[in-house]
């Protein structure tokens, strides 16, 4: 193995992102070696990983470490796994609000961090970036949209104007409020054109995740909220755009396939030809990228889009417990127990009834998040009574 083999491990490789990542790694094995892997629940999917990419270190948070046996890989927690010497990157793809311990750990051992997961940096932006400013760590940002404004920066000298985040607008783009409160599980986990998990699927179609990620460009970018802007874009073919100071725009484009951030990160600043990634089409009539259209979002019908960035603006402990309440909220629909309108409804019941900490530890971050989880949870368990 030669200097160049980057040092792997992937946090949450049996999720969308941990998966086409290893195809990622799969295709250009010579420039990678897996050196860890960890897993939610998904202990068949980790230990077929396991066999073929030979970690050094797995991590499954729902399996019994006493029952490792000898000679196979050892067990460490994805925080240690994070900070190990013989890693030198750490892909981030946890889901959701776990993500936060291990990302800071990896900031803090200054890993190159590839950062798949959102949440972590809208709960604690401000300490994992000072953070990463201690340690020399580097954020290397997945999200596509985030992805594509850092490709859009490459080689400017001077800072953007603006950013404009894309976003496809979801499976229900075009619904009134009413219709949205009908909408059922099966139909909001089917996404018009990205293939990813569930958390990041009901986020899209209620345009959360958008809010989400503007908070994400104000760390990644150091942008202030009054220089990001959202528009939706249904094709999904335009994954960002960077407005400079004399009104150039540049935008980043390919098809809407997850596999080329997680490549760009992995091999920044590198670009390397791989025959998974797709190609646009711009000439053919009725493929997506023949025909590009924009338009402003819905704010009525998407209440989160707006609520997540004020939340962002406010800052202290409100993005915690926007994250805490999105997350509970998330998964009561996905269990049945809400309607899709409830979502934005119980996400403001917990942002009203928060007394915000303004520049809070990590521990008051933590609880503002776990609080908001736990009051979402019992006001859901009340309307479902209902
Ligand atoms: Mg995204």
């Amino acid at each position: 193995m030669g200097d160049s083999v980057k040092r792997l491990a992937v946090l949450g490789s049996t999720g969308s992102i941990g998966r086409q990542t290893l195809q990622v790694v799969r295709r250009l094995s010579s420039r990678f070696r897996v050196v860890a892997l960890t897993a939610g629940s998904n202990v068949a999917l980790l230990s077929k990983q396991t066999d073929e990419f030979r970690p050094s270190y797995v991590h499954c948070a729902s399996s019994d470490i006493g029952r490792q046996p000898p000679g196979e890989p050892k067990t460490l927690s994805p925080e240690e796994i994070a900070a190990l010497n013989e890693v030198d990157c750490v892909l981030i793809a946890i889901s959701g609000n776990a993500a936060l311990t291990a990302t800071l750990a990896a900031v803090r051992a200054g890993k190159a961090v590839a950062l798949a997961n959102k949440e972590s940096l809208v709960m604690a932006g401000g300490i994992i970036t000072a953070e990463a400013k201690r340690s020399g760590a580097r954020i290397l940002p997945v999200d596509s949209e985030h992805s594509a404004v850092w490709q859009c920066l490459a080689g400017e000298p001077q800072p953007p104007a603006r950013i404009i985040l894309t976003a496809s607008g979801g499976p229900f783009r075009d619904r009134s409020p009413e219709q949205l409160a009908a909408v059922t599980v099966a139909e909001a986990l089917a996404h018009p054109s990205w293939q990813m998990g569930p958390k990041v699927t009901i986020d899209s179609a209620t345009l959360m995740n958008k809010g989400l990620e503007a908070i994400e460009a104000r760390w990644l970018f150091d942008m202030p909220f009054d220089r990001i802007d959202v528009v939706i874009h249904p094709q999904s073919v335009i994954h960002s755009m960077v407005e400079f100071a004399d009104g150039s725009v540049k935008a980043q484009l390919s098809s809407p396939d997850m596999r080329l951030p997680i490549q760009y990160a992995l091999t920044y600043p590198e670009r390397l030809a791989n025959p998974d990634l797709p190609r646009l089409d711009f000439a053919t009539t009725g493929s997506p990228a023949a025909a590009l259209t924009f338009e402003p979002p819905d704010l009525t019908a998407f209440p989160c889009l707006e609520m997540a960035i004020a939340a962002g603006r406010d800052g202290g402990t409100r993005p915690a417990v926007l994250c805490g309440a999105d997350e509970a909220a998330v998964g009561l629909f996905l269990d049945g127990k809400i309607g899709f309108g409830d979502i934005p409804q119980l996400v403001r019941a917990a942002l009203d009834e928060h007394h915000a900490v303004t520049d809070p530890s990590l521990e008051e971050i933590m609880a503002a998040e776990a609080w908001a989880r736990q009051r979402v949870s019992s006001l859901g368990a009340e309307a479902g009574r209902c």
